[in-house]
């Protein structure tokens, strides 16, 4: 079965072919480390990592490499603003260094909280800044730039095909834009390469090159960082969909102009997290953070099930309702697959995964632009089943859990309770063993309140939490 995913170029739902038998290059643009992410920039980094797992489970050798903005980024994507590393440690009386070190170890954390596989090359931009001005020399001697007000700016009338991925209509943004005219400019979708004269006061990270001290504009490091380590051409890039018009679109624009050759096969984009104040971001107020919602009594793998809920290129609703229903449903479903545990001593019966229609759906969902609320929809059904036996649910369970990234063998009762409790519950045995049910009933209620179930069954009786 072949994976198909929407590619952004084209706009179109395509089989993915890979460059190289087996082998798949995948690039993600990472965090720019001057606060924490928030949840929306999360469930980027959820999408890609489904995308990643799905690629393994059809079998390819996935090299996935991600970036960490540590340098220069301006507060938006236009080339306007303020420099975020700077603006961060001068709110903060920390050295930009610091800063950046400081969030992208908060940042790795609430990947790996959120149960996101490592990616197999990460790559700083201060470490990476000779390898972006060799590929700026490139760029210059294919004739795609030009020196102007102390920074050397690419030149996007010479690349014809600038507005293919955003489809850009440029007549039209020519006349209308939004961006601030820079006079430097010949375009106003012209971008700069290297900076020598910052727009910044105290630019503090600095180093030498050809067009004289300074420092690189954003959008290179990606195109550099993802040569030097997937190769001149690659199969998949990735990002949130706010990156397609300006960042995604450069990225293109001068990496094909210093090869002279088509740079990435398929573009990926995951849409916005909106809350009922519109899209999730700093400047609107409506932000949340992990550590925010784990401060809430929420586990990290609450919000990953949430996630999950929503198609990756449809914009998902967030509050802290819908992601309490996601929690008790990540609950129920983690307690289901304890109980199944309890019984799989009971019936080992045999069967493959593979021939299991439930796990065909699943991977047929799956492959179908990741679909994931069908997914988990399947992996329900699966739990609910009364036909197989636990032994061969718990497998398919396990091979689903593979992409969902739900941590599904590790669900066990919570066998956490206190003595007052574990009092109550031989108390209510004993009563019912005396048949007076009138008292059992009434300890059973007892516990009820206090968060308890119980479950009478051949075995004897079995509690769980609420
Ligand atoms: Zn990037």
């Amino acid at each position: 079965m072949a994976l198909r995913m929407f590619n952004t170029l084209g706009r179109e739902i395509k089989e993915i072919v890979p460059l190289e038998k087996g082998r798949i290059k995948m690039y993600v643009c990472g965090p720019t480390v001057y606060r924490y992410a928030h949840i929306g920039n999360l469930r980027t980094y959820l999408m890609e990592d489904i995308l990643r797992r799905v690629l393994e489970m059809d079998g390819y050798e996935v090299t996935y490499v991600m970036n960490i903005t540590d340098v220069g980024h301006l507060s938006d994507d236009a080339d306007e603003g303020e420099d975020k590393m700077l603006k961060g440690a001068r709110e903060q009386g920390l050295s930009v260094r610091e800063i950046a070190e400081f969030y992208a170890k908060i940042f790795f954390e609430d990947l790996e909280a959120l149960n996101i596989i490592k990616p197999t090359i990460t790559c700083k931009a201060t470490e990476h800044i000779q390898d972006m001005i060799d590929l700026i020399k490139r760029i210059e001697e294919n004739g795609y730039t030009y020196f102007s007000g102390g920074n050397l700016y690419f030149d996007i009338s010479k690349f014809p095909d600038y507005g293919k991925l955003a489809l850009l209509d440029l007549s039209e943004l020519k006349a209308g834009s939004r961006i601030a005219i820079d006079e430097n400019k010949k375009n106003p979708h012209d971008f700069v390469l290297w900076f020598t004269r910052s727009k910044f006061e105290h630019q503090t990270m600095l180093w030498d090159s050809p067009w004289g001290k300074g420092y690189p504009g954003w959008h290179i490091e990606c195109s550099a960082m993802s040569m030097k380590y997937l190769g001149e051409q690659f199969d998949i890039h990735c990002g949130g969909i706010d990156l397609i018009p300006v960042h995604h679109t450069n990225e293109i624009a001068q990496s094909e102009a210093a090869t002279g050759k088509k740079w990435v096969k398929y573009w990926i984009h995951g849409e916005f997290l909106n809350t009922p104040k519109g899209k999730m971001s700093k400047s609107e107020g409506n932000f949340h953070t992990l550590k925010d919602l784990m401060e809430k009594g929420y586990e990290p793998l609450d919000y990953r099930y949430f996630c999950l809920l929503g198609h990756y290129r449809s914009q998902l609703q967030f509050s802290l309702e819908s992601l309490d229903s996601a929690r008790n449903a990540r609950k129920n479903l983690c307690l289901r697959i304890a109980l199944l545990k309890q019984e799989e001593g009971n019936n080992s019966g045999t069967g493959d995964v593979e021939e299991v229609d439930y796990y065909r759906l699943f991977k047929s969902h799956a492959y179908d632009d990741l679909n994931m609320p069908q997914c988990l929809s399947d992996l329900w059904n699966l739990v609910k089943d009364t036909t197989l036996s636990s032994s061969l649910k718990l497998k398919v369970i396990g091979k689903m859990d593979t992409v969902l990234g739900l941590n599904l063998e590790k669900a066990e009762i919570d066998t956490d309770i206190d003595d007052e409790i574990k009092a109550s519950i031989e108390r209510r045995e004993q009563a019912r063993k005396n048949r007076d049910f009138t008292l059992a009933d009434s300890i059973r209620d007892e516990l009820k309140q206090l968060g308890i179930i119980l479950e009478d069954t051949p075995d004897g009786v079995r509690w769980r939490k609420i």
